[in-house]
């Protein structure tokens, strides 16, 4: 299901009138993790004016080391679904067990799965159950062939809205903090009809490299971005904040992006 051979055209998922796939870009921005009510609505409105059509956060943090900040939690989602209400934004955020699935969808318009859980199976026969739309992001150690074949676990069973993440994987590379696989734009989109989105900010893991790897992306034929952006990132985000761009590069970036492609 999720192959060209068996579906030529492109498939567009159309969330309340933002389409994504095709040739519209769309671009997700926010921080790392929901905080406070006061930051998500702050970071909200500047993806808003800087032209995103997206508010990231995530409420359920899948950290590396159990003492990190796991997340807010449920009250998280609902500080996110007001900012996005507020300011005209669509959300996005990450489920990571199959037992939250139906309450992130109640707040979130699209559900993120992590690197960590691509093949958590449980986890994506339970989103194909649902119709929410859903970005599937590349396992760190996985093949074209493991992620689309995860992709495919959502769409057999019965959710056709499914869209693929690169966001870098391991190399013996440590300067970055994955590996960008940006061949992997075109050749997913070549073996499979499904939006490609691309997360440099997780692929990077470094600020100073996150403008040109997006603007590489879109050249590359992404059809969206997903990246961190934080109002503190070096002081106080709770997470990712030397990749997290400051609201003026994210804006900047916006504008630069406007001329390779129109926004959704
Ligand atoms: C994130 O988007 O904040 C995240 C944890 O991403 P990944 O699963 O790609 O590491
Ligand atoms: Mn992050």
């Amino acid at each position: 299901l999720a192959s060209r051979d068996f579906h030529p055209d492109d498939t567009i998922i159309d969330i309340k009138g933002v389409r994504i796939g095709g040739d519209n870009l769309v671009v997700m921005g926010g921080p790392c993790a929901v905080e406070t009510p006061e930051q998500i609505d702050e970071i909200a409105r500047l993806v808003k004016a800087a032209g995103g059509q997206v508010l990231r956060g995530g409420a359920f943090k899948p950290r590396t080391g159990p003492y990190s900040f796991q997340g807010i939690g449920v009250e998280g989602l609902k500080w996110m679904k007001d900012a996005g209400e507020k300011y005209g934004l669509l959300t996005i955020t990450e489920v990571m067990t199959p037992e939250y699935v139906d309450v992130c969808a109640e707040y979130a318009d699209i559900l993120q799965i992590g690197t960590r859980n691509m093949q958590n199976f449980d986890l994506l026969r339970k989103l194909g159950t649902i119709r929410t739309p859903v970005l599937l992001k590349r396992g760190m150690s996985a093949t074209y062939d493991e992620w689309l074949n995860a992709a495919e676990y959502i769409l057999a069973g019965g959710n056709p809205n499914v869209m693929l993440c690169e966001r870098g994987i391991r190399t013996f590379e440590t300067y970055t903090r994955n590996t960008f696989d940006l061949a992997a734009v075109p050749a997913v989109q070549q073996l499979s009809h499904l939006p490609v989105i691309a997360d440099p900010s997780h692929a990077t893991g470094r600020r100073e490299l996150v403008e040109s790897m997006a603007k590489a992306s879109v050249a590359a034929g992404a059809n969206g971005l997903i990246i961190e952006m934080h109002t503190d990132p070096d002081n106080s985000a709770t997470g990712d904040g030397v990749q997290s761009l400051f609201p003026d590069q994210f804006a900047r970036l916006l504008k630069e992006l406007e001329q390779l492609a129109p926004l959704c």
